[in-house]
């Protein structure tokens, strides 16, 4: 979440009125950044994580947990930590400006939910081995300092959802539901943080649509749960709004959880990792190349079996997200025939990408979304400014849609050293994949984000998993890999990754040879940098084959360690790539118990969060095999999430997710 403008918001009808104003305003403000930034040239490899938390509050008298929604409390505490200013960390969206060269330690950042806080490393971290053994520590820390700002009886928890969110009695303090903003039958308005941008996202959103959000997760069929399941927790009576109307006209499905708010997505947690390239060419590569990746690993970080009380059928919360925040009307979605929009839109705004942007000659025509919505004029606009057709068609599919939350103070004069416009399509498409221009006025880069995974129980997990991305990135770049595969396979993959155990069981859509063409094997002496120049990689003279003989179907385990096939698996081309580098033995040994976590995951030796927790819950002393997760199952599943990240497997418990580590 960057930093947030104040203001007055428009409300949706007028903000639709300026939407076009917004749009072109925002395309001169990133030809301005193309213009300035296109050239720059040998950016450092940086990279930095994010890891975001539920605040829970335990009341252990009654054993019951509940969101403490004192979010803006704890980062006022950490704002005035003196201490933590002098080390250079605190909040930079309260008080103080973007990190500074130079800051170490940590930085705590308000996310949507008012139960939810981000944190990030003080500074991005160094392309040096050893800085990758400083990660776990930094997440501890981080932890950590975020307890010490906190009531004795709350804790920052690492699950993606809170398990009963949308249940009665689920926030502290208390507020009745069904707000002007949300509109919602399960949440109050006061779940979303209070700052005047989140709640009129929410609202517009609802608004633009013409109804609620709408949520329907299908429900875990236990041998206990009523079927056809019909959500026990919706009420048809109520009459307050007129979208209360939405549960009577159908939009809770049988055999579903059904969730009407932007919370129930948003209020997720997630762990981000963002690159920052040498320069614009090599970001396009990376953001191209790990595309591929994200449902693989959104599949391998499956963290989510639990929505508003029930085990859910799903092991992701990805779609729920989607759903969320999709704004798109009836016409948009081709319920109604088209009159007053523009177009038909395949996906919501948070979804899988539908661009590749690399100037590779290895991307095929034929890899492209054949689907792809583009605004057709502002595409040319940034043509005429000069920008190259992938990009330019890039950006103009991003500014298909509607700017939700305009301020009215902003449409004044149009700033070309401001971004304000550009972030605000920019920031409001989110993608599993983020191209990010050099922001104005500072030294920063072209930056790449990697953004499908799902956050962990475990700071080791999670610093297992942003090193893993990491040392893909460098692989890729040193050894000039290849993973195109056509983007409408990568859309079906990020379906297939939500199935129960799909880390296991599925299969997904992956390149076959990710080689060079022109032969350009790991050896033991690639580039010291860890970064290749360019090779000069020509069309091979024969003419390409068929894409789809490119890719097959694989297993996660095949694509992570490799297959009989012939496929290398990821980790192996890591270890080529360490191979390659002079790491010092004891690097290479703490690495690899990070990389074995990977593995071991892929494989099937160690569960994912999602199955462990699954378990957890079917074998509870209240469950009742009827999908229902209790209040007390709730409350043990989150002090068991709190053990687990202190104690990390040491004490036994939850070794089947983590392995006996150290
Ligand atoms: P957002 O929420 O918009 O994705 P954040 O400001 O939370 O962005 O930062 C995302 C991550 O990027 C953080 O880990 C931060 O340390 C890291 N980061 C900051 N500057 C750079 C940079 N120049 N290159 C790479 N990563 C960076
Ligand atoms: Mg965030
Ligand atoms: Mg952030
Ligand atoms: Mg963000
Ligand atoms: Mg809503
Ligand atoms: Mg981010």
């Amino acid at each position: 979440m960057g930093l947030l403008a104040v203001g007055t918001p428009l409300e949706w009808p007028e903000a639709k009125k300026v939407a076009g104003h917004v749009r072109e305003w925002g395309i001169e403000q990133l030809l301005a950044i193309w213009r300035r930034a296109k050239g720059k040239e040998r950016d450092a490899l940086l990279w930095g994580d994010e890891i975001e938390y539920l605040v829970v509050c335990y009341d252990d008298e009654h054993r019951k947990v509940r969101l403490s929604l004192r979010q803006m409390d704890i980062l006022d505490a950490l704002a005035s930590d003196q201490d933590l200013l002098k080390a250079g960390g605190g909040v930079p969206d309260v008080q103080r400006g973007a990190p500074k060269e130079g800051d170490t330690a940590p930085v705590f950042h308000a996310e949507f939910g008012r139960f939810m806080l981000e944190a990030t490393p003080g500074k991005p971290w160094g392309i040096g081995f050893k800085d990758l053994l400083d990660v776990e520590p930094n997440m501890k820390l981080r932890r950590k300092i975020a307890k010490e700002h906190m009531a004795d009886t709350e804790f920052p928890i690492t699950l993606t959802t809170f398990p009963r969110l949308g249940q009665k009695d689920c926030t502290d303090p208390a507020y009745p539901v069904s707000g002007p903003k949300l509109r919602s039958q399960f949440l109050p308005d006061e779940i979303a943080n209070p700052h005047v941008r989140f709640p009129t996202l929410a609202a517009n959103i609802r608004w633009r649509r013409g109804r609620k959000v709408e949520l329907n997760v299908p429900v875990f069929r236990d041998e206990k749960t009523p079927w056809p399941f019909k959500d026990p927790t919706v009420n048809y009576d109520l009459h307050n709004w007129p979208e209360d109307d939405d549960v009577r006209n159908g939009a809770a499905k049988e055999n579903c959880i059904y969730m009407d708010a932007m919370a129930f997505g948003m209020g997720s947690c997630c762990l981000q990792i963002t690159f920052q390239a040498k320069n614009i060419e090599e970001g396009r590569k990376m953001y191209d190349q790990l595309s591929p990746l994200g449902p693989i690993l959104l599949a391998l970080t499956a963290a989510t079996p639990v929505y508003k009380g029930f085990l859910a059928d799903t092991d992701v919360r990805w779609n729920q997200i989607s759903r969320a925040v999709d704004d798109r009307t009836p016409e948009e979605l081709g319920e109604q025939p088209l009159k007053n929009d523009r177009w038909r839109i395949p996906k919501s705004r948070y979804a899988s990408n539908s661009t590749y942007i690399s100037r590779d000659p290895r991307l095929r025509k034929e890899y492209l979304d054949p689907d792809l919505v583009v605004d057709e004029k502002l595409k040319q606009r940034l043509l005429d400014g000069g920008m190259d057709d992938l990009l330019a068609t890039h950006f103009a599919h991003l500014f298909i849609r509607d700017p939700i939350v305009v301020f009215s103070e902003d449409l004044k004069e149009l700033d070309l050293d401001k971004v304000d416009h550009f972030e605000n399509l920019q920031s409001t498409n989110w993608q599993h994949m983020r191209f990010k221009p050099p922001p104005p006025g500072n030294n920063t880069g072209w930056r790449v984000e990697f953004r499908p995974m799902e956050i962990q129980i475990t700071d080791f997990e999670n610093a297992a998993f942003s090193i893993f991305i990491v040392l893909i990135t460098r692989a890729i770049l040193s050894f000039d890999l290849n993973f195109y595969i056509p983007i409408p396979r990568v859309t079906e993959n990020m379906e297939t990754a939500h199935a129960r155990d799909a880390v296991l069981n599925s299969k997904f859509y992956f390149r076959k040879n990710p080689f060079p063409e022109r032969p350009e094997r790991p050896t033991s002496n690639s580039s010291a940098s860890g970064t290749s120049t360019p090779s000069p990689i020509s069309r091979p003279d024969t003419p390409l084959g068929p894409v789809e003989d490119e890719y097959e179907l694989m297993t996660v385990n095949e694509i992570i360690n490799g297959s009989a096939s012939g496929f290398p698996g990821l980790i192996p081309l890591v270890e080529s790539y360490l191979n390659s580098m002079n790491v010092d033995v004891e690097t290479r040994c703490e690495l690899a118990t990070y990389l074995d976590l990977i593995r071991k995951r892929a494989d099937g030796t160690l569960w994912s969060g999602a199955k462990w927790m699954r378990h957890f819950v079917r074998n509870h002393q209240e469950y009742k095999q009827d999908s229902v997760v209790t209040e007390g199952i709730e409350f043990d599943i989150v002090r068991a999430a709190e053990r687990i990240a202190r104690e990390e497997g040491r004490d036994g418990f939850g070794f089947e997710m983590l392995g006996h580590k150290r």
